[in-house]
């Protein structure tokens, strides 16, 4: 019955939550859809840990002051400028009111003298991390009527009298469709479908890990294209990290990431050093290597540590491989013996500006592999988050929000903090948006 469905949201990451919940509190009927189980419902929000918001004066959970205008100085840098600059704008002025709005929507934020969080003046963390934020959202979601069902793939949306049927499809292969006025779609960034990736990276494609969720495929995202709407960004543009190889192909999330490359050497698969100018010695170094192991033969590189620099960084998810001495290393690797010696020695003739050579017994690596953590690439939307379709047109009942229209604002580059803050805001005013147009 549309009555029932005023509006439909399709995924229930931290954009489709906060997308419900807004379209709730304004009034409407909601139907929140999500194809993850109940027990990995959240989508990639269970891995995330901070938010990135303006305060221009000190809070209990962000210390100093984080105003505006840097924030859109900053987008604007790491993008090129390359931004819708309208969402820009409503993307930073809504991060001013996230912290409040989530809490009174049942989140817990942490208080940085409350526990071991890194200093920052620009971002602030949910208490517990982004599972706690994503149980708390769930649990308000229910206690407002929202209802919400998981196993919930949605395949195909048809445009209807009343507005959109919307066909979901069970784990069982039974397959169902409900009504909608008005559909918000919330189904993440694509990728996290090895087809897809090999459509767009060809055979390297075979080689990336997918950091989060398996269930943010990007199906949905092609069918919206094939009925019209108009896409953003590159497909064969990621944020990417440097991974433990030995990780799992999905989900793997934030432990898997290796932070050891200031302490050492990295290496290819046939054992040949890899010079990198500047992805040294800064906290988000990983960020730099990960499209750097992507174009590595078998998308693979090692990182190559002594003694003392296995001392001095921080522990990994995976025990480090060591070895006596480098040759036996290499063997222990598959590379070949002579090679690794001659990058040893090359790198110890004359190490990078704050490392240190790499002489003291056991030897030690780590396998790699570039881990996505999403594509930019999407689609547009206009500044109302309603779905752009490829003759310029838009419709008041199909809207997109989260990291599924990310690329509208982030055609390239990242800041720390943003993918949560983007999806929360740009969920919270579609729900707005959408629930203005159905509720009379
Ligand atoms: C390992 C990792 C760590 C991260 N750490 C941080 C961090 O510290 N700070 C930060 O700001 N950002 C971080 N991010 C990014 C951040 O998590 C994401 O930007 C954000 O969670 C995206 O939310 P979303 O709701 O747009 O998409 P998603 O989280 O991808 O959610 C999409 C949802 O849609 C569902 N879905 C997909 N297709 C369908 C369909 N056809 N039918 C029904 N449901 C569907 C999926 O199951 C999923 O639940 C991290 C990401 C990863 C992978």
């Amino acid at each position: 019955m549309i009555s029932e469905n005023q509006i439909v949201v399709v995924g229930g990451g931290i954009a489709g939550l906060c997308a419900a919940i807004a379209a709730r509190h304004l009034g409407a009927s909601v139907h929140l859809l999500d194809n993850s189980p109940a027990a990995l419902r959240g989508g990639n929000a269970r891995h995330a840990r901070n938010f990135r918001v303006v305060h221009s004066e000190p809070t209990q959970f962000a210390p100093d002051r984080y105003q505006a205008a840097e924030f859109l100085a900053e987008l604007d840098s790491v993008t090129g400028g390359g931004s819708d600059h309208t969402l820009a704008e409503r993307l930073v002025a809504g991060s001013e009111t996230l912290v409040p709005w989530l809490m009174a929507n049942g989140v817990a934020m942490q208080p940085p003298s409350l526990g071991v969080v890194p200093y920052s003046r620009r971002t602030v963390f949910p208490l517990g991390g982004g599972k706690a934020m994503i149980n708390a959202l769930y649990r308000t979601a229910a206690a407002l009527g929202i209802a919400v069902s998981n196993d919930a793939n949605v395949s195909a949306l048809h445009e209807c009298t009343s507005g959109w049927t919307v066909e979901i499809d069970a784990p069982d292969g039974k397959t169902s469709a409900i009504e909608a006025r008005t559909v918000i779609i919330c189904a993440g960034s694509p990728g996290a479908d090895p087809e897809w990736l090999h459509r767009h990276h060809g055979a390297a494609g075979d080689g990336l890990v997918i950091r989060g969720t398996p269930y943010a495929d990007g199906r949905l995202l092609e069918q919206l294209f094939a009925m019209g709407a108009s896409a953003v960004g590159d497909p064969t543009a990621s944020h990417m990290v440097a991974v433990d190889a030995r990780g799992p192909r999905f989900d793997g999330g934030i432990v898997t990431r290796i932070t050891a490359i200031p302490y050492g050497m990295v290496v290819d698969a046939s054992g040949a050093r890899i010079d990198a100018v500047g992805a040294g010695q800064e906290p988000t170094h990983y960020a730099r290597w990960g499209p750097r192991i992507a174009a590595c033969e078998r998308q693979t590189a090692y990182l190559i540590l002594d003694a003392d620099g296995l001392q001095r960084a921080a522990p990994q998810a995976f025990a480090p491989i060591e070895a006596a001495s480098v040759s036996a290393l290499a063997a222990t690797l598959g590379l070949e013996s002579a090679a690794l010696e001659t990058a040893v020695a090359s790198f110890n003739a004359t190490p990078p500006a704050g490392a240190r050579p790499l002489t003291c017994t056991p030897f030690a690596a780590y396998p790699m592999r570039a881990g996505i953590t999403f594509v930019h690439h999407g689609v547009a939307v206009d500044d109302r988050l309603r779905v752009v379709w490829t003759d310029g047109r838009c419709k008041d009942t199909l809207f997109a929000a989260g990291m599924i229209m990310a690329a509208n604002v982030l055609r390239r580059g990242y800041l720390a903090g943003l993918g949560l803050t983007l999806a929360a805001v740009f969920g919270r005013l579609a729900g707005e948006e959408a629930a203005r147009h159905v509720v009379r």
